[in-house]
This record gives C-alpha cells, sequence and structure tokens, in this order.
C-alpha cells in the first residue's frame, strides 16, 4: 500500500535552456492556486537557477545525471550542478527516506517526440498516472526506462515513490512555443488531478496495459580517428521518432553524402533523433523496443 500523497514538487529548469519548465513554475509562483489540490501541498522550485540565468543546459555537468545515492553522498564531487544536487537533495529528500512524495519534473526536447511520459519505475502510482495523462491525451507516447530509484540519477528519484519526466518537443533551446507551453501545462494539471483522485478514494478507470516504448541504447554519431563527428542523422530518419528502423534502413548520411544504415538484425524505434543536448557527447539518437506497459495493482 502506497499511504496517500502529501508533498508534491514540481521542478522546472532542470535543464536551464528549457525555459517552458522554467517560465510554467514562474507563472505557477505567482498563481499557485492552479497547481493547489485539497489533498496535498504542491511546491515549485527552478532547479538550475545559474544555468537557467545563462540560457545554458548546464554550468559544469549535466543536473539531471547527478543524483545517484553514492554521488549524492560523495563530499569530493563539488562542481555546480553537483552542489546543487546535493541542495535539491537536503530540500527535497534525503534520497534514502525523502520528504517529498512524487517529484514532476518539466523538459523539452529539440527532437520531434511530442509529448513524452519518461517513467522510471513499475510501480503502479506512477505508470497510473501515465496512463491517466495518455488517456486524456491520447497523443502522448509513453517511455519507460524501469530502474533502481537509489541508483537512478535523475531528480525525480529523490521522490519517495520517483515521479516522472513530462518531456515535450520538437522546440530550440532557449526558447518558449505557446503549443509545448501550454501541452505541458495540460499534462501537469491532469497529473495534479489524477494524484487528487487517489487521495480522495475516487475510483480512476484506467487500463491494465498500454502501449509504449522502453529506452534500449544510446548511437553514438560516426566519428573519424581524432574523434571528430564524420556523419549526421540521415535525412529519411530525421523527425522519426518513435517509427520503426529496420535493418538496413538509413541511420546516418556522412558529410560526403554517403548512407550508413542501421545494421542491426531487429527491428528498433528512434527516440532523442539529433537531440541538440546530446552532442556534447556525439550521442545521435536512442534505440528503443516497443513494450506492452502492465500496471499492477498496488
Ligand atoms: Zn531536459
Amino acid at each position: 500500500m502506497i499511504g496517500s500523497i502529501k508533498n508534491v514538487a514540481i521542478t522546472g529548469g532542470t535543464h536551464g535552456n528549457e525555459l517552458t519548465g522554467v517560465h510554467l513554475v514562474k507563472h505557477w509562483s505567482k498563481s499557485p492556486e492552479e497547481v493547489s489540490r485539497g489533498s496535498f501541498e504542491t511546491e515549485l522550485h527552478l532547479a538550475n537557477p545559474k544555468a537557467n540565468a545563462e540560457v545554458r543546459r548546464y554550468i559544469d555537468h549535466d543536473l539531471n545525471r547527478q543524483f545517484n545515492l553514492k554521488d549524492l553522498n560523495n563530499p569530493d564531487l563539488q562542481g555546480y550542478e553537483q552542489q546543487q544536487a546535493k541542495s535539491l537533495n537536503a530540500l527535497l529528500g534525503p534520497k534514502e527516506e525523502p520528504r517529498v512524495d512524487f517529484i514532476l519534473d518539466l523538459h523539452t526536447t529539440t527532437a520531434n517526440m511530442g509529448m513524452s511520459l519518461i517513467i522510471n519505475t513499475d510501480d503502479p502510482l506512477v505508470v497510473g498516472m501515465a496512463f491517466y495523462i495518455k488517456q486524456k491525451m491520447p497523443q502522448a507516447t509513453l517511455f519507460f526506462n524501469p530502474s533502481d530509484r537509489i541508483k537512478d540519477n535523475f531528480l525525480t528519484s529523490l521522490g519517495r515513490l520517483n515521479g516522472f519526466l513530462i518531456e515535450v518537443g520538437p522546440i530550440a533551446q532557449g526558447l518558449l512555443n505557446y503549443q509545448v507551453y501550454k501541452d505541458t501545462h495540460t499534462a501537469v494539471m491532469h497529473a495534479l488531478d489524477y494524484l487528487e483522485q487517489r487521495n480522495t478514494g475516487q475510483v480512476i478507470d484506467l487500463p491494465t496495459q498500454m502501449d509504449g516504448y522502453q529506452f534500449m541504447e544510446k548511437v553514438a554519431l560516426p566519428e573519424g580517428s581524432e574523434g571528430e563527428i564524420t556523419a549526421m542523422i540521415h535525412p529519411n530518419l530525421q523527425n522519426k521518432d518513435y517509427q520503426a528502423i529496420k535493418p538496413g534502413d538509413p541511420l546516418f548520411m556522412t558529410l560526403g553524402g554517403e548512407t550508413i544504415v542501421y545494421e542491426g538484425t531487429s527491428t528498433v524505434y528512434g527516440a532523442f533523433i539529433n537531440e541538440a543536448a546530446y552532442y556534447d557527447q556525439h550521442v545521435g539518437l536512442s534505440f528503443m523496443e516497443k513494450v506492452n506497459i502492465k500496471l499492477t495493482d498496488d
């Protein structure tokens, strides 16, 4: 039994150049009635203010990779985001026994992923929330990447019941776009309504399973002998997030115009295709597999 939800945190700007979450948090700070529900407290936080002031993803390290327990407890990690992660752990956690029950972390992507609900747990409360939102917003995609909460390095893993990321795109870094803003706003309203209905014992009619995509691996951009990028996402693949990539389908186009194909033996699906934030690591896309996500009983 999960028990009731008492404290919910909405975080924005974990990546400082993803302005949708930043401005939603600012908006709700002035209009808290939109995010308040009778049965729990909602708190709002800007997760990475320094990076946000510079409209950069991060200052020293990606903040959304700093939250596994070992790193939080490692005093040698003193980069800006590593310190910020420790502050957020003190504010929302501590990770081993968190004060906050659930964290909604708001992100955007330059990839054509539409509304993606990223769930890092098979916990029925979290999976149920994703199913609830997808019922209300059928265009949403469930992005399933289950991991152990204590080892997970995402900000959402500070929540007692984990939480999830709302990841909307395509939108360039450093931009606002009303449709993206409005869709993210709508998804958060559904998320809070779901928690309110659960807390107050209302019967929520949800399916026992839904289709989604499970993360398999990141795929590197082709590199030359000195580690330089030698190819880009193939034009046939651009914007084709969550569509099938079959053996022999084009993946990359070299600088000279030669096609590089997918040499795997099974069909996969792309996500984060040509995500700008991953160029620092020379990552071109993620491979996903289609999965059936089950909603188990509490
Ligand atoms: Zn992000």
